[in-house]
């Protein structure tokens, strides 16, 4: 049996044409299966009842089933999803005044072990499926109250996104065509640790989605003691990597700094990092560490982060403070995990 949740368009008309239906609907198909979200072929009422027993006996619609769903005191909601194989990821819906972000999950468990954050604590347990990813989005947006949908999607949830490059890349393709869930590639935004050879094949695939780069150091010993990936691609090719990234006009590069109290938040560290992202055009957002049990680093204190912040707009940069939702249900940068 085929999961119709795991083909881009392309591969569902040439599914439809190998079960000898016209080429066109395979393009019906996938607006079924992902534009109108139809959990069952039975649904798909422009397609004759013949036609649709020939695909309901090679083909079927997966979806994830809700574990729990934990709503935070700020309005962020947390969705523990199990998969097939009984194992189980995390999303996380942001509700903003005039958008709705879900940031979704690309592996079950990382196996970077950036030591600062608690997906990866265990190491990589596989990855995800393209269904699986893109089943985040959509059974998420079922649960919704009606008129309302998801306007942006930030792949930044469990898992390195270019460590599992072709799946996220077909889920990318799937949320943003116009038949799919036809969400606007501006909208899209993925963060990698700095695997650099994922960026320099999203660069050269023309889809238009914002890049998120987690730089959190401001020194190669320092970014090499947190982040393990910076002895294969230390700073000065990542950042090489980032000035070569075609960019669109207006848009920009963000670098996300998790702030360590103690570790790499210094004024000196402010004044590294200027110099290191000097030329590119960019935006930075600052995580103050989000604590998780048994984490050995400290937030530091909001001072400290502000005085980190007003360095780097001396210094002309816009720079934000990525204020730490969902915390106390375990939902804040790097405290999803498996359980
Ligand atoms: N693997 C990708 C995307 C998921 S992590 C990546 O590393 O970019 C998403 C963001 O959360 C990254 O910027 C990461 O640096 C940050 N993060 C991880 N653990 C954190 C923690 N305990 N507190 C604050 N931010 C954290
Ligand atoms: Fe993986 Fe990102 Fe966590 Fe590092 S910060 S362990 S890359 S999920």
């Amino acid at each position: 049996m085929i999961d119709l949740r795991n083909l881009s368009l392309i591969e569902m008309e040439d599914w439809a044409e190998y079960i000898e239906l016209k080429r066109y609907r395979g393009k019906q198909i996938f607006q079924w299966v992902y534009g109108k979200a139809a959990g069952s072929i039975d649904e798909m009422t422009n397609l004759s009842k013949e036609v649709r027993a020939v695909l309901a006996q090679k083909s079927y619609i997966s979806n994830l089933s809700v574990v729990k769903r934990q709503v935070s005191t700020d309005g962020t909601e947390k969705y523990l999803f199990a998969l097939e194989d009984g194992h189980s990821i995390e999303s996380v819906l942001l509700p903003e005044e005039d958008r709705l972000t879900i940031c979704i999950s690309t592996q079950v468990g990382c196996g970077m072990g950036c030591a600062f954050c608690l997906t990866g604590k265990n190491g990589l347990e596989r990855n995800l499926k393209s269904s699986e990813i893109i089943n985040q989005f959509l059974k998420a947006s079922e649960g919704l109250p009606q008129g309302k949908r998801i306007t942006n999607v930030v792949i930044m949830g469990m898992g390195e996104p270019f460590a599992n490059y072709n799946n996220v890349i077909k889920a990318v393709e799937i949320l943003t065509n116009p038949f799919g869930a036809n969400i606007g590639a501006r909208r899209i935004t993925i963060s990698t640790s700095g695997l650099i050879p994922g960026m320099k094949n999203l660069g050269a695939s023309g889809l238009n989605v914002n890049l998120a780069i987690s730089l959190n150091a401001s020194t190669d010993e320092q970014r090499s003691i947190i982040m393990p990936v910076n002895k294969k691609y230390p700073l000065a090719e990542l950042l090489h990597a980032c000035r070569e990234f075609p960019l669109k006009q207006r848009k920009r590069i963000s670098f996300e700094y998790v702030l360590i109290d103690g570790f790499n938040n210094s004024p000196e560290d402010a004044k590294r990092v200027a110099r290191l992202l000097k030329g590119i055009r960019c935006k930075i957002n600052l995580i103050p560490f989000n604590e998780f049990p048994g984490s050995q680093f400290k937030r530091p204190s909001e001072s400290s982060v502000l005085t980190f912040q007003e360095i780097l707009f001396d210094h002309n940069y816009t720079v934000f403070i990525r204020k730490s939702r969902g915390a106390d249900i375990l939902a804040a940068c790097g405290q999803l995990h498996e359980e």
